[in-house]
């Protein structure tokens, strides 16, 4: 008996001698389980946060529920003594699914949710029934020499609108396209030309938009595009082609072909929506006024009627796998000497809202923020992907001798690739305000991808790679915050 409680002493001893010297905590690392952080993706997806919408009631609980967790944690609140950052964040409660009727003289066609539209997230209240009018971009750029309304009257009509501009590579000429890509913009430009209505011809949800007074909206399905073109005599690739190659091939479609739009919803113009943050504050008394962030959106794209779109891997996952890490470095013995900032962002789908407006706020000076890392989708596949990783190399090694050394996951990366087009990360927004990030994502999908979708729930989620993700993070994150070489 004396032998084994000896052996146990010694055991310990050394073990304890072995751990003290080691880089990271050992119990921490095999803490983080893939089924707690699906416990907190389920939690997130769950129906009483209707989707997360920024700037809703939901999304507010949602935050507090992840406020709760950092405090549980003993994670410290990052913003004067409160783990929330508000800011003005307006929203569109979509509150059935509505319905759009096409009509093609005696025909008449109900479409169907979700196989054949979705809801303008943005859309005005009412009705609206009229004939249409095809707009392409439905662009106006005059020092660009491009109209797309130039030779059609779009008055009282419903508009057929498409995303994107004619230009699409990425260099100095997609800088002067940029202003033109953004919805806002088209939906502005469509109003300015006095449309009655639209239909937008990508489905999915989209709250990154703007609602304009009486402006009623929807999504419509690729097919049922090809079937109001099919019914003009028009072929939609052949359009296409002709969009692509600037001919601005807009047209009246025949005044027997109509579209009626209905849409329930409730505009809050001065709604709020917050970012979460909690900090663990360095343990080296120099270094410890440096800052490295991990972040990712807590919202999503709310819900539209009964319909929730549970954001599970978008980006319920990311959130998750933060959450891992923060609970991980809570209880680590392996202490960061650099102070850590967990943020959970909103307003992400409504345009990059709470990213902006942290880097015009920051809680840490910007020049001593030495990395912002940020998670976007890391829940589905059985790789990794770090975008910035070849360019940020000194910091992205860290990252990639823990995966060589402990995870053994395929792991890609690419340089920071200078944005002349419309931002569309939360990471793009750190890093034009001068911080260096790092952008985590997982690859080789093992479940469908439903993006902006109400399939995309947690059953899409692939859990082991999730708890790779965050034992990732929490092995590079510390040995960035303990290199002092750095
Ligand atoms: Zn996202």
């Amino acid at each position: 008996m004396k032998k084994k409680v000896l052996f146990l002493l010694i055991n310990l001893l050394f073990s304890g001698a072995l751990w003290a010297q080691a880089d990271f905590d050992y119990n921490a690392f095999h803490n983080i389980s893939s089924n707690e952080l699906l416990e907190f993706a389920s939690e997130l997806s769950s129906e009483k946060y209707k989707g997360r919408l920024s700037g809703s009631p939901e999304y507010l609980d949602a935050a507090n529920w992840c406020a709760s967790k950092l405090e549980e944690w003993g994670i410290q609140p990052a913003n004067n003594g409160s783990y929330l950052q508000y800011f003005s964040n307006e929203y569109t409660a979509v509150k059935t699914l509505g319905s759009v009727v096409y009509f093609n003289g005696e025909d008449k066609t109900y479409l169907e949710f979700p196989g054949d539209y979705f809801p303008g997230s943005n859309s005005a209240g009412g009705t609206v029934q009229a004939e249409m009018v095809y707009v392409g971009y439905g662009i106006t750029a005059p020092e660009l020499g491009y109209d797309d309304y130039a030779s059609v009257d779009v008055k009282g009509k419903i508009i057929i609108l498409e995303s994107g501009t004619p230009y699409t590579k990425n260099d100095t000429t997609l800088a002067k396209w940029t202003p033109y890509a953004y919805h806002r913009y088209k939906f502005k430009n469509a109003v300015k030309h006095g449309a009655a209505g639209m239909l937008y011809t990508s489905k999915l949800a989209n709250p990154n938009t703007v609602n304009l007074d009486g402006f009623i909206y929807a999504h419509i399905d690729t097919k049922i595009v090809e079937q109001i073109f099919a019914d003009a005599g028009k072929d939609l690739s052949q359009v296409r082609r002709q969009l692509r190659n600037k001919e601005m091939p807009s047209f009246n479609l025949p005044a027997q072909q109509e579209v009626f739009i209905r849409a329930e919803t409730e505009y809050f113009p001065k709604a709020k929506a917050c970012n979460v943050v909690g900090w663990i504050e360095g343990s080296d008394p120099v270094l410890k006024e440096e800052v490295l962030i991990i972040g990712g959106h807590l919202d999503g794209q709310g819900s539209m009627g009964d319909v929730v779109f549970p954001g599970a891997l978008d980006n319920a996952s990311g959130v998750s796998n933060i959450f891992g890490v923060a609970k991980a470095l809570s209880t680590s013995a392996v202490k960061p000497r650099r102070s850590i900032l967990f943020i959970l962002l909103g307003g992400e789908e409504c345009g990059l809202y709470g990213s902006k407006f942290y880097t015009q706020n920051p809680l840490f000076p910007i020049e001593k923020t030495r990395l912002m890392i940020n998670l976007d989708m890391v829940g589905n596949g059985t790789g990794f992907f770090v975008s910035g990783g070849k360019t940020n190399t000194v910091l992205f090694q860290h990252f990639e001798t823990a995966n060589n050394t402990y995870i053994h996951r395929e792991m890609g990366a690419s340089e920071t690739r200078k944005n002349y087009g419309r931002p569309r990360s939360d990471a793009s927004i750190f890093e034009t305000a001068g911080i260096k990030t790092l952008g985590l994502w997982t690859r080789n999908s093992v479940h469908p991808v439903y993006y902006h979708h109400p399939m995309d729930k947690t059953n899409v989620l692939t859990p082991e790679i999730m708890e790779d993700a965050a034992k990732l993070l929490y092995l590079g994150i510390l040995g960035v915050a303990n290199d002092i070489k750095l």
